[in-house]
């Protein structure tokens, strides 16, 4: 076989010494120094022969885990990915590590694609990356019965299920293309988003034999989450982006309409926004996504219609200016953001208007589907109704907001995280006994007159609200009306939620959920048992702002001059070579370079994201540039001493 790198020709091994295998590729090569949850697993089952399917959420680091034993195979490893620009930043990503890899797609002419094709059939490269609907075609299926194919690696394996988002026929023809090699290479899938259906499709149509599965946890601990209900959205957004110029990110919209007005306003004030929606041409799209991707535009405002495929690391927050329609939108959207590992914010500007936007985007949509039968729709639309109240929910929770999101795909999740807003800057433990009695006798007292209500209207009856509606039912005449008048609003709610949880209130299906009592709730009316949550204590807004923690945590910020020097550089050979900058270097990379200070190669080697090729190819520059930041300091530390040194003199 001709390899032209005989050091990686060792047979994969099993176990300890493949693991430790794997950990030199991943430092020589991505310059990591340990694995992350899930990603050391899956590569040691693949090195030891087995097929694997892994589910892990966006931004767990899902290239490595077929890119280390890409590299650790003898031959070649054809990676099968839908998306165009994701395949080219990969394979530009592979290249500045060293590594040997091409693409082909529809975006190369056929005279770019013949010549990949010859490399290949020399042996030229370590990963190729396929668009499916190529696999078929004779061209590459002859050049395919020659190639040694070590693995075929399926990349956003769920387009392979109707039951996904994204179906691709083009990905029922892998089976087929495997099948028809001589001798069956390995097989990895990947996908980050998977109900059980969808992964026995993959499983299946893929061809997958006894797979290793592995689903590593979708919590992202580098993520703040942030629901805020301001007075005035622009204002919020101007404010935030104000204390984080340096970052950049998204601005998720849910309409054109407020694409285009936010962005106006962002130019406006200076801010180099980008905008992207459906009814811009495809020129102007791709410019724009250009545009972020290489850093010329820092902030991204767009709808929905932007994101897929983009890994772009550096994104420092992902901001909602409306509430999207679903707690599923909103993780994968809100997951662009920190992708690098660092400290991301995922903010959602919410307004009661969001819920009825939302309502009225459903139904357009579900109209626009042809040929569904009447009862069809029907159920679509209660469906998305459901998971549009989930989101609402979401946006009214004083629970920890992560552990909601968590909850919500199933996963057990501890009620306090110390990341989120709701955690951060408002909680305390309560004692609500008595304020879940009010609740509990109040919903009785309705029982008694036959009536139930929903979680909104018992809270105005417990608050003594004079709403028209009350009056006109005369609930005000309740022996419980206005029992918690001095209560606000919110932490009724709650409270109620809370008691729904615990399983002492339940709540009936139907268009508007009404609170019914659980068999349990006298344990607490007789006072067998105390009620205590995490409750948002009472503070000021204007201190909880002031509380509002933007990027890194505090104390270990790195030194911002040597950051913004270092970045300045990055940009320049990221210009040179017209690469985005994430591609030279991750923003993480630059802090720890902020962080360790290296001044020569050896040193440099010890930065996380710097492999042996990185550091030869910008070592240098980079730790000249420390050095020169350092000396430059010790010189102004020194100017400073001589300085106070001279003024106590005159003073003497
Ligand atoms: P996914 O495909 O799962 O969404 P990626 O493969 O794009 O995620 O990885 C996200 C980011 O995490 C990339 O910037 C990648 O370089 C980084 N990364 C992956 N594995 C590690 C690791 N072991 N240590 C540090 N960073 C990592
Ligand atoms: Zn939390």
């Amino acid at each position: 076989m001709n390899n032209m790198n005989p050091t990686e020709n060792a047979p994969a091994e099993a176990g300890g010494a493949g693991q430790s295998r794997a950990g030199a590729i991943l430092k020589k090569y991505f310059g990591y120094g340990t694995f992350r949850e899930g990603q050391e697993e899956v590569i040691s089952n693949i090195l030891a022969g087995r097929d694997a399917l892994a589910v892990m959420p966006t931004g767990a680091g899902k290239s490595i885990c077929y890119q280390v034993p890409a590299l650790a195979f003898d031959g070649l490893t054809l990676v099968i990915s839908p998306l165009i620009s994701l395949m080219k930043d990969q394979v530009s990503g592979l290249r500045e590590a060293g590594v040997r890899a091409a693409f082909l797609n529809s975006s190369l002419s056929a005279g770019e694609c013949g010549e990949v094709l010859r490399r290949a059939g020399q042996n030229e490269y370590k990963l190729l990356y396929v668009a499916p609907e190529r696999l078929l075609t004779e061209e590459f299926r002859a050049l395919a019965s020659k190639l040694p194919i070590s693995m075929i690696t399926v990349d956003e394996a769920h387009c392979v299920s109707q039951w996904g988002q994204d179906f691709r026929p083009a990905y029922l023809g892998i089976g087929e293309f495997t099948k028809a090699l001589a001798k069956r290479p390995i097989l990895s899938a990947f996908t980050a988003t998977a109900t059980s259906k969808v992964r026995d499709d993959i499983v299946v149509l893929l061809g997958l034999a006894d797979p290793y599965l592995i689903t590593t946890g979708f919590d992202r601990k580098n993520l703040r989450f942030a629901v805020k209900t301001p007075p005035d959205k622009m204002q919020a957004l101007l404010a935030y982006l104000q204390d984080n110029r340096e970052k950049s990110g998204i601005v998720y919209c849910a309409t054109r309409k407020t694409v285009e007005e936010v962005c106006g306003a962002l130019r406006e004030r200076g801010y180099a926004a980008a905008a992207y929606h459906a009814g811009l041409g495809e020129r102007e799209r791709r410019e724009s996504q250009d545009d972020f991707l290489y850093d010329r535009r820092t902030v991204m405002v767009a709808t929905n219609a932007f994101g897929m495929g983009i890994d772009k690391s550096n994104v420092g927050f992902v901001i909602h200016f409306n509430m999207p329609k679903n707690i599923e939108s909103y993780y994968q959207e809100a997951g662009r953001a920190g992708r690098d590992g660092s400290p991301a914010d995922c903010v959602l500007l919410y307004s009661g208007q969001d819920v009825r936007t939302n309502q009225f985007l459903i139904r357009k949509s579900i109209e626009t589907i042809e040929g569904l039968p009447p009862e069809q729709r029907e159920t679509l639309l209660q469906k998305d109704e459901e998971l549009l109240k989930a989101m609402t929910w979401y946006c009214h929770s004083t629970d920890c907001l992560r552990a909601y999101i968590l909850k919500y795909f199933g996963e057990d999740a501890p009620v306090y995280c110390g990341n989120c807003e709701n955690c951060n800057t408002h909680f305390e433990s309560a004692d609500v006994t008595l304020e879940a009695k009010k609740i509990l006798s109040c919903v009785y007292r309705l029982r008694e007159r036959n009536r139930s209500f929903g979680r909104a209207m018992v809270a105005q009856i417990l608050r003594g609200s004079k709403n028209e509606r009350i009056l006109q039912q005369r609930l005000d005449t309740l022996s419980t009306y206005g029992i918690m008048a001095e209560q606000p609003l919110r932490r009724i709610h709650g409270i109620i939620d809370h008691l729904i949880r615990e399983g002492y209130l339940l709540v009936s299906g139907g268009e508007y959920p009404l609170l019914q009592l659980a068999p349990s709730y006298t344990e607490i009316t007789r006072g067998e048992r105390a009620v205590v949550m995490k409750l948002p204590k009472y503070e000021p807004p204007k201190a909880r702002e002031g509380a509002k923690g933007g990027g890194d945590a505090g104390g270990q910020s790195p030194d911002a001059a040597l950051f913004q020097r270092l970045r300045a550089l990055r940009s320049r050979f990221a210009a040179s070579a017209e690469v985005p900058a994430f591609v030279v270097f991750s923003d993480a990379a630059l802090r720890d370079m902020c962080r360790l200070l290296p001044q020569n190669i050896e040193a440099f080697l010890e930065v996380s994201g710097v492999g042996k090729r990185k550091a030869e190819q910008y070592g240098e520059a980079f730790t000249a540039e420390i050095r020169e930041y350092m000396k430059e300091s010790r010189d102004a530390t020194a100017t400073g001493e001589i300085r106070s040194a001279a003024a106590n003199l005159r003073a003497l």
